[in-house]
């Protein structure tokens, strides 16, 4: 199993590179964002549960989170690796993960994550809402609560995995064929580690 995390600020380019990194190495994929806007759609207990924390900009609590991670991998297992995608959020979340993961006899292999500028975010993110429809996509003030949260409950994430020795910092400006050679570039790397 080769697993992956990638992090960057709300509107980094998480999506669509993760879409391109699942195709060349062959991982699943995991967006907490995805699955929880799944579940809103659908209107599962889970969806009602995330959706005023989703809709105010604010991270969802780690238990319910977590959970659903859980119930995730244990229905993945025969997974060759995972792209973690919006996930961790938290410490809290990393151990956890660290946890899951161990239970199955794999490590988290690589963390990448994609600095942006924060400017050039808020004008991306406000361009996808327009198309997307995501209500936290349509909001300046929303938005800036998204990256309040970056800074000061993932961030802090960071230190964890760059102590470990696993954290690559990847430029998030320039084409996406650009920054999808950056982060495959790091990835290569800790493959060979
Ligand atoms: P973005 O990174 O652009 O904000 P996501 O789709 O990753 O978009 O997340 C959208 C929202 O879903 C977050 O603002 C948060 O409310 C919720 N969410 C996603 N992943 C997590 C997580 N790991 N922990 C808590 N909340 C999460």
């Amino acid at each position: 199993m080769f697993n992956i995390i990638i992090f960057g600020p709300p509107g980094a380019g998480k999506g669509t590179q993760s879409a391109m990194l699942l195709e060349k190495y062959q991982l699943t994929h995991l967006s907490t964002g995805d699955v929880f806007r799944a579940n809103i759609k659908g209107q599962t207990e889970l969806g009602q549960l995330a959706q005023s924390y989703i809709d105010k900009g604010e991270l969802v609590p780690d238990e319910v989170t977590n959970s659903m991670v859980e119930d995730f991998l244990s229905n993945h297992q025969d997974a060759n690796g995972f792209i973690f995608d919006g996930y961790p959020r938290t410490l809290a979340q990393g151990e956890v993960l660290d946890a899951l993961l161990e239970k199955s006899g794999t490590p988290v292999n690589c963390v990448v994550a994609l600095e942006v500028d924060e400017d050039e975010l808020v004008k991306r993110i406000l361009l996808r809402g327009k198309d997307s429809g995501r209500s936290d996509d349509q909001d300046e003030e929303k938005i800036r609560t998204r990256f309040e949260e970056y800074r000061t409950k993932t961030e802090p994430l960071l230190n964890y995995y760059e102590a470990q020795g696993k954290l690559s910092r990847v430029f998030g400006m320039g084409t996406i064929e650009e920054i999808f050679n950056r982060l495959t570039t790091a990835i290569d790397s800790a493959q060979q580690a």
